[in-house]
């Protein structure tokens, strides 16, 4: 810093750009370690918006922070380029995450699902952890600091006349804007050249046509995200909420993501509920059919949604086996008894008088349910921001702009949009990592 520079600023004092600064200052290999770094370490300044930052660290989860998940694949995620999103993701893995964290003495543990949470202090222990590291490793801080501009200066860049010779932009989405998101990061890459990817609110409930008396049912379910030509482009499986006016709950707002990616590239989308496939106790999702309460989160890899006939061939021998009863006595078996009344035609009907085009419109009704989505709630409540900055035109070790050399992008700014369990705070500390890592190193090299 001879020249009165800082060797990296970090904007946005987030998950992502917390592990940027520390990566940046040397403080943390990739397994996680951490050590205090040496008197030639890279200098550090990482700013922020907000007096006190880390606001959708301590609302995550409830306030108990699903910090990452036990399995976490490209695949998790809705992005343009997965092969970035897998190396970035193993150059940080789940197990360096839980080592860094376990280290600073948040232990976490897993939930159903594979979600993993601070065993004690939720978010709070999380954000406390994090700001200690950053005081240890000697990272300047300035909060309370929005950055304007960001302009090129020489081999370098200005954050509102501060000189630094790297650039980390840790400044999130657009999602939950009290929390200090902004969209700052999409009108910055714009501005460079950046084809930055339509931005979206994802994680949020979903607005559609299904009836008003279904509010409050919550059932389990496999949403299938299809396109005009009935082609699955996204599924997700877990449990759902009817709300008011829509559907929430994890089925809803992991289709959500996939709905949002699903509706760049295709016309006349659709989402298709199932509310058979689940509710069966011997099915893969059983075992959470006896909990008080469904896990808050989906499965990784979604059964494929029931065909129809297995509701009329469950009809058929319940016929057999209860011939005096209705079909929404014997429905009502798997599936809740309002679900049955709003969606089944014929459900006060004796099983023996069932006809057979009542039969497949109930396997219809329970198997294929067109939602009728009409959009998903906004920004204001959605947990994160699908699209944003391409990630094949960032280089896939450290997330440096090719069209703007010297300046990085992490965490939720970045085109790689997790599901729901944990997802995007991994790819906040990857991607932070790689990113922090990358200017620090640079930085040192060009000094
Ligand atoms: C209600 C809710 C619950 C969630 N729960 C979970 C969960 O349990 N698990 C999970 O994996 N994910 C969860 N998420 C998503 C997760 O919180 C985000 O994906 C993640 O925090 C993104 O981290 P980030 O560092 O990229 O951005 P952010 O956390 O948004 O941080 C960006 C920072 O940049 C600052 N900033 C913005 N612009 C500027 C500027 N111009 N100058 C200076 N500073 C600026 C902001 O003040 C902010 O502090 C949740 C989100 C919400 C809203």
């Amino acid at each position: 810093m001879s020249d009165g520079r800082r060797d990296v600023i970090v904007i946005g004092a987030g998950a992502a750009g917390i592990f940027a600064a520390l990566a940046a200052r040397g403080a943390l290999d990739a397994k996680g370690a951490f050590a205090v770094p040496g008197p030639g370490a890279p200098s550090v300044l990482l700013l922020d918006g907000k007096e006190r930052p880390g606001r959708k660290i301590l609302v995550s989860g409830g306030g108990r922070c699903n910090v990452t998940n036990v399995l976490v694949r490209d695949r998790d995620y809705d992005t343009d380029a997965p092969a970035v999103v897998r190396g970035t993701l193993a150059g940080f893995p789940v197990a360096s995450v839980r080592e860094f964290f376990r280290s600073r003495g948040v232990h976490l543990a897993e939930e159903p699902v594979g979600k993993l949470f601070p065993v004690e202090g939720g978010a709070k222990a999380v954000l406390a952890a994090l700001f200690a590291a950053l005081e240890e490793a000697g990272v300047e801080r300035a909060f309370g600091a929005e950055a304007g501009a960001v302009a090129r200066d020489g081999e370098g860049w200005l954050v509102d006349g501060r000189p630094a010779r790297r650039i980390v932009i840790a400044t999130g989405g657009k999602s939950v804007p009290a929390t200090g998101s902004t969209g700052f990061a999409y009108g910055l890459a714009a501005g460079l050249g950046h084809a930055v990817v339509e931005t979206v609110p994802a994680l949020a409930a979903l607005r559609c046509g299904t009836p008003e008396r279904l509010a409050g049912v919550t059932v389990p379910a496999i949403l299938t995200v299809e396109d005009g030509e009935g082609r699955a482009l996204g599924r997700s499986a877990g449990s759902l909420l009817f709300t008011h006016g829509g559907v929430s709950g994890p089925a809803a707002l992991d289709a959500s993501l996939w709905w949002a990616r699903a509706r760049r590239g295709a016309e006349g989308c659709r989402v298709r509920a199932d509310f058979w496939t689940l509710a069966d106790p011997s099915g893969p999702w059983g075992g959470f059919l006896r909990l008080a309460k469904a896990p808050g989160s989906c499965m990784a890899d979604p059964p494929s949604p029931a065909d129809p006939r297995a509701v009329e061939e469950f009809l058929l021998a319940a016929a057999r086996r209860m011939p005096k009863g209705t079909a929404g006595t014997a429905l009502a078996e798997r599936v809740p008894r309002r679900l049955l009344e709003c969606l089944v035609r014929g459900e006060g009907t004796p099983l023996s008088r069932l006809t057979r085009e009542e039969r497949r419109a109930a396997g219809e009704a329970l198997c294929r349910l067109d939602l009728g989505v009409l959009g998903s709630e906004g920004f204001a409540k959605a947990e994160v921001t699908a699209g944003g900055v391409p990630l094949r035109e960032l280089d896939r070790r450290t997330l440096e702009s090719r069209l703007a050399p010297g300046l990085h992008f992490c965490g939720e700014a970045c085109h790689a949009t997790g599901r729901l369990g944990g997802f995007n705070f991994q790819w906040a500390w990857s991607s932070g990592f790689a990113a922090g890592r990358g200017a620090g190193a640079a930085a040192m090299g060009a000094g």
